[in-house]
């Protein structure tokens, strides 16, 4: 039994070594029990990094990724650490390249329930596919078919059901949505956001979807070149987003962020990760950026990694317009 005050992950730090590419570089985070904690950010932002990181199909090269107070980059606790890989599970974004094409459905939900011991004999591994598939929204006959005989959305579901079987209650899902149609993007959130309330899940969502993100985050981590720049409860992310960058964003889609003001396109390209610029790495894109940004990275302060902000020059957060 887990204490529920206590954050489900309690804190990534993930570092690259300096000679390398860094991917991400110092990125420290908490996600809360129950939560769903989206990490924003253009492609190349090194969300995708960390959300390797966090299932473990990545290796940070130095730091840590602490869940339920285990380390799971320390050798110290294996049998600890092997439950808790357990509960932590994936939904990747490409449902085609995920169900594997020759495996019945039934044993694709199956697997998870297998690998960790979690049934009897035969039976019960059967009678808990059928209420995975249930859970989703689909028939326990559909375990003997095919992926290739469901739409993309239901293959979807079987992703999800497969995460679920195995009794997770953290799910990591990377563009869970971005592969299929927009019709059907909405069914599949709206089942996991059910799915989060009957089960207590805890998700970490990667999207660069603002759309998507509002529908499901509680809080929201905006990535920038493999640093996290701002980190804020969802509803002031779009109500007054505080970091230059955060505001680039949402000013691209506006009437996500009902700012009243019309579309400005996202400037400027992502630098070379490899050979970042000094200082804010995000100096050549802002319109803030001054001789101290240029030479200084800036910490951390409430969350949000800018000299302006820090400085009380950023001007007033953005007010929102009136609801309604
Ligand atoms: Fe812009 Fe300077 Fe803030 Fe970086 S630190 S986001 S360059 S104002
Ligand atoms: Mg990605």
């Amino acid at each position: 039994v887990f204490d529920v005050s206590k954050p489900w992950l309690d804190r990534v730090v993930a570092r690259e070594p300096r000679q390398t590419l860094k991917a991400v570089d110092g990125v420290s985070f908490e996600i809360r029990r129950g939560e769903t904690f989206a990490l924003v950010g253009e492609s190349g932002s090194g969300k995708s990094t960390v959300a390797r990181m966090v299932v473990g199909l990545l290796p940070p090269s130095a730091g840590e990724v602490v869940i339920d107070g285990v380390s799971m980059t320390d050798r110290k606790d294996a049998a600890r650490r092997a439950r808790l890989r357990r509960r932590i599970q994936m939904i990747f974004q490409d449902p085609y390249a995920s169900l594997d094409p020759r495996w019945r459905v039934g044993d694709i939900v199956a697997e998870p329930i297998r690998a960790f011991n979690l049934a009897r004999d035969r039976r019960e591994v059967e009678h808990r596919v059928g209420e995975g598939l249930k859970l989703v929204g689909l028939d326990p006959a559909d375990a003997r078919k095919f992926p290739h005989e469901f739409s993309g959305g239901q293959r979807q579901r079987i992703a999800i059901a497969r995460a679920l079987a195995a009794e997770s209650d953290f799910i990591v899902c990377d563009e869970p949505t971005s592969a299929l149609d927009v019709s059907v993007q909405a069914q599949i959130l709206n089942l996991m956001r059910d799915l989060q309330d009957r089960l207590g899940l805890t998700y970490l969502l990667i999207s660069h979807n603002l759309a998507v993100v509002r529908h499901m985050a509680t809080t929201i981590g905006v990535m920038y070149l493999g640093r996290l720049v701002e980190v804020s409860p969802a509803r002031d992310v779009f109500a007054a987003p505080r970091h230059p960058y955060t505001r680039m964003l949402l000013d691209a889609v506006p009437d996500l962020a009902m700012s009243g003001r019309p579309r400005t396109p996202v400037q400027g390209e992502i630098p070379n990760p490899i050979a970042p610029p000094s200082g804010c790495t995000f100096h050549p894109r802002c319109g803030l950026a001054d001789e101290r940004c240029r030479r200084e990275a800036p910490a951390t302060i409430e969350g949000v990694a800018c000299h302006a902000v820090a400085e009380g020059r950023a001007g007033a957060a953005r007010p929102a317009r009136a609801a309604g």
